[in-house]
């Protein structure tokens, strides 16, 4: 990240919230060149455009529990509503011990964009603790997501803000967190999160729905550049929620999945890997590691001869020191922000189509948006009807984004921008501003 703050269209310094350092702005300071970039395709939406630079409020909270052998700990946890104009907060939460005020501030306006950009009727949201949940007992972790969700109770609602999982959260962390919003506030809500069990108004095909959708605009995408998935190698990195099931979706529509890493080890198979057996061995051992394949180092990955490249681990992945290494002919953003602007512009210049993020994994959003509308109405749908909504919704986004694309010659990451920084602001000038 450079050293300076980045500017607006005018020439002007951001004026940052005080808590940010200008010199590290970290994922924050990629969202803001992002927004730049969009800047001038507005027109006159433009000059609401620093409504979109900073986040509408953001909660950091103190999240003490009792450990098992009776002392007291302390963590840091984030909720940050970055945008509410054309709804309440969606997004998740992330455990995770990198977590900052500045990732979940880019979360959750990645969660505005993304929300504008597939039209569910959302603002952005995130959440996060600061915390590695591997060293905590299943009872800890229990603590610690109930404390943290009294702390943020005042935000969250059905209608206010509705968490889901994220990096290192399931469907069993968001009925803890149902259940203590309802003992706060006397009644049960289930549609104060999604993601959860199904037994407690979860909704059919939602564990999968973030790496079909990674699957259906892949799809799309490939179709767009003459790549034939049957027969097309695949690297994919992350192998849990949304790399495991893109992974598979893959592999079952005759891709080669030629290599996955996951936070322990990196496996090759230019024959392709036995997807479903590594899920398989996956769910048991909570790690790729010890599968049959070549182990490569990490950086190798990046290398790998392949034809699409599937990030679906964290942000900051892709940067310029590996995008001119990569192989792949088409980049499908699972993970949330994974590729720097400078990587951006690598691929762009060498010709690699990038499918990002803020419309390539949306398929979560929109059947979390499914499963609180299916609650409200306490009327539950197949998993087919999902499925069938889901694809429809998912290739109409990706065709229009693509169209935009083309009208005005930018990457697909600028024109999903367009799309849905422009439906974010009509919202907010049909609105006003109160007082
Ligand atoms: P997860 O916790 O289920 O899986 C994360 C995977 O990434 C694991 O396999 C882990 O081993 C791997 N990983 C972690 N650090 C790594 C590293 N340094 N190098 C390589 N691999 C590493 O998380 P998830 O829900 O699959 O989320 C993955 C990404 O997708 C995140 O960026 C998340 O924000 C995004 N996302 C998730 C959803 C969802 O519905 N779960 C929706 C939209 C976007």
């Amino acid at each position: 990240m450079s050293s300076a703050a980045p500017t607006n269209i005018a020439g002007q310094k951001h004026a940052l919230p005080s808590y940010l350092n200008a010199d590290n702005l970290g994922p924050w300071g990629i969202y803001l060149q992002q927004v730049d970039r969009v800047t001038p395709y507005l027109g006159s939406l433009a000059r609401w455009v620093e409504t979109l630079k900073r986040p509408k409020r953001a909660m950091v909270v103190d999240v003490p529990i009792e450990l098992d052998n009776g002392t007291i700990a302390h963590f840091e946890g984030y909720r940050v509503q970055h945008n509410l104009s054309r709804g309440p907060g969606k997004g998740g939460v992330r455990f995770h011990q990198d977590v900052t005020l500045s990732e979940v501030m880019a979360l959750s306006a990645w969660m505005s964009v993304k929300n504008a950009a597939v039209n569910v009727p959302y603002g952005g949201a995130k959440g996060g603790i600061r915390v590695d949940p591997r060293t905590l007992s299943h009872a800890e972790l229990e603590r610690l997501t109930r404390r943290y969700t009294s702390e943020i109770n005042i935000i969250i609602g059905p209608s206010k803000d509705i968490p889901a999982p994220d990096v290192n959260t399931n469907a069993q962390v968001m009925a803890w967190m149902m259940d203590t919003y309802s003992m706060n506030s006397g009644s049960t809500a289930t549609g104060v999160v999604t993601g959860k069990p199904i037994s407690l108004g979860g909704s059919l095909g939602r564990h999968e729905a973030t790496g079909r959708g990674v699957f259906v605009v892949g799809s799309e995408a490939a179709r767009n550049i003459g790549l034939e998935i049957k027969g097309a190698r695949v690297a994919v990195q992350g192998f849990g929620n949304v790399g495991a099931v893109a992974a598979k979706l893959f592999h079952e529509a005759g891709a080669k999945v030629v290599a996955v890493q996951d936070h322990r080890t990196t496996l090759f198979d230019p024959a392709g890997l036995d997807v479903p057996a590594l899920m398989e061995y996956a769910s048991h051992s909570g790690t790729i590691e010890g599968f049959r394949g070549e182990v490569l180092r990490t950086a190798q990955f990046w290398e790998v001869d392949c034809d699409i490249l599937i990030p679906a681990a964290l942000e900051g992945q892709i940067t310029a020191e590996n995008a001119p290494q990569i192989k792949a002919r088409l980049v499908i953003e699972g993970a949330n922000g994974p590729t720097t602007p400078e990587a951006d512009d690598i691929l762009r210049e060498r010709n690699i189509l990038v499918a990002p993020d803020v419309i390539a994994n949306a398929g979560g959003v929109t059947v979390s948006y499914f499963e609180w509308v299916q609650d409200f109405s306490s009327f539950f749908w197949t998993e087919e009807e999902i499925n069938q909504r889901l694809v429809r919704i998912m290739q109409e986004a990706f065709r229009a984004i693509w169209q935009v694309a083309q009208d005005n010659k930018v990457t697909l990451r600028t024109a999903a921008f367009i799309v849905a920084c422009t439906r974010i602001l009509q919202a907010r000038e049909m609105r006003g501003l109160y007082p």
